[in-house]
């Protein structure tokens, strides 16, 4: 059985600081990491591994750089890894980036299932999973927060929902997207993690004509939506001090708390 994990590298940080002038993230001096869902998603397929006879391809789209997030996948288990880099990629929307997933995972081919994070804490749509199971036409489950069993031709597994769970049978190859509680992640094995660091880890790289996509199809050019502008809230606190007896206070607090929405 082949499964496909797709992976972010994210800045080690959810406290997300915009440069006011520019309105772009701060980037310098923010360690990357893989994203935090993701280490679950390798996890799992790892994991599988040992329940079922698997092979484990690690995706990821990004820099150059992004290989540290596929070589720690490999030392996590994982069998190989495939880059997709290309200068065309760059600011790609949902949709775009979604195409370019699929678009792999579609030339790596034979998979029984794609796992991926729920979300991504620098992005944070949690909208890959889903468009990307979309592009594929594949079934898929979000909010995956077990495994637990995998027959022939279908994953049956536990779906968190605000206030309780489903018990999902999904026919495969399937897309699932999972949440933390699907697993504690491994450390990734020194030694796996030394070779997947050395020239000859099975790593591949791909570019946009490697995965025959036309640069119309990926990274700005290829978006459908732009961001206009990226800016944070500014607060404004402002006080009001209510005078006189307490039957007066309190109406004039709760008329305050009406004018306002607030009850
Ligand atoms: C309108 C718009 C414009 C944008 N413009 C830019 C831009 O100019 N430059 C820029 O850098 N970004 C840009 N982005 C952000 C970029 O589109 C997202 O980071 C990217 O599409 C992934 O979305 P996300 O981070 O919300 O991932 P989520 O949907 O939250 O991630 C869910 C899961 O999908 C998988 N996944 C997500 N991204 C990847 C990836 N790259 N490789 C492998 N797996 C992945 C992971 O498993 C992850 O856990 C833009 C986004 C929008 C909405």
């Amino acid at each position: 059985m082949k499964i496909i994990v797709l992976i972010k590298q994210v800045p080690d940080t959810t406290d997300v600081q915009l440069d006011p002038k520019t309105g772009n993230l701060v980037r310098e001096g923010i360690e990357s990491i893989m994203n935090p869902d993701d280490r679950h998603a390798v996890e799992a397929a790892v994991g599988l591994k040992e329940m079922v006879p698997a092979r484990v391809t690690a995706v990821s789209m990004g820099p150059a750089q992004a290989v540290d997030v596929l070589s720690e996948a490999l030392g996590m288990g994982a069998d190989e890894g495939v880059l997709l880099s290309d200068r065309a990629f760059a600011g790609a929307d949902t949709w775009a980036t979604s195409t370019t997933l699929g678009r792999a995972v579609e030339v790596i081919g034979d998979y029984a299932m794609v796992i991926c994070g729920r979300q991504a804490i620098d992005g944070d749509t949690a909208q890959i999973g889903p468009q990307v199971a979309d592009y594929l036409g594949l079934p898929h489950v979000s909010y995956v927060s077990a495994i637990e069993s995998v027959e022939t031709d279908a994953v049956v597994v536990r779906r968190r929902l605000e206030d309780g769970y489903e018990r999902i049978r999904c026919r495969m190859p399937a897309l699932l997207t999972v949440i933390g509680e699907v697993n504690v992640p491994r450390y990734p094995h020194v030694g796996r993690l030394i070779d997947a660091c050395r020239e000859k880890a099975p790593i591949t790289f791909w570019n946009a004509a490697d995965l025959g996509l036309k640069t119309a199809e990926v990274g700005l050019e290829g978006s459908l939506t732009h961001v206009v502008k990226t800016f944070a809230p500014k607060f404004r606190r402002r006080s009001e001090i209510l005078e006189g007896d307490t039957r007066s206070v309190v109406s004039g607090l709760l008329d305050r708390l009406k004018e306002n929405r607030l009850i």
